[in-house]
């Protein structure tokens, strides 16, 4: 969704929108690839215009298909994000965003008369994306001698492994000696 800047009523702008399949793949680094899936996201937007300035308004709900950083299960981690942007018209050939460092409130520039709202809702995505993905808080991984997922199998292993690999690798050459 792109917006005309110089078509946006002085009284403002509401728009409601879903996105859906790959549409955020043009806004990837050249080669860069998205380690997870965006379920539909949903998205409202409200537009405000002072002189050249506008102010975004956006909320949007989308699910994330995330992998667990310490079982390895595929998880959904729903995302509700609410921010404002507000940019001005950039003079530079290159529109960089500056922002600042208030996560809610970020400045930034729009070019050509088109503000780009799509590239904005997959910046906040991928901010919403946790560092240590959790399919839950309490998540108990996997035995790092045996490799068995804890949180639905136990195993006999003791805790304290050194290298669990290599104890699997050892268990496994001893049962094929005996
Ligand atoms: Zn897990
Ligand atoms: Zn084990």
């Amino acid at each position: 969704m792109k917006i005309q800047v110089s078509l946006i009523p002085e009284e403002g702008r509401q728009i409601q929108y879903r996105l859906d399949g790959d549409w955020y793949r043009e806004y990837l680094q050249k080669g860069g690839v998205l380690e997870f899936r965006i379920r539909p996201a949903d998205v409202a937007v409200t537009i405000h215009k002072v002189l050249d300035a506008v102010t975004l308004d956006i909320r949007v709900e989308t699910s994330l298909d995330l992998d667990c950083g310490r079982c390895l299960e595929s998880f959904l981690l729903p995302v509700r994000s609410g921010f404002r942007y507000t940019l001005v018209p950039s003079r530079a050939p290159e529109g960089r965003k500056e922002e600042l460092s208030d996560e809610d409130i970020s400045f930034g520039h729009y070019q050509d008369d088109l503000i780009d709202l799509d590239s904005l809702v997959f910046e906040q995505i991928l901010l919403q994306v946790p560092m240590k993905p959790l399919c839950v808080e309490t998540c108990r991984g996997l035995c790092v001698r045996c490799g068995v997922n804890l949180n639905t199998e136990s195993c006999a292993c003791k805790p304290g492994a050194v290298d669990g690999r290599l104890d699997a690798l050892k268990t496994f050459k001893a049962r094929k000696q005996s």
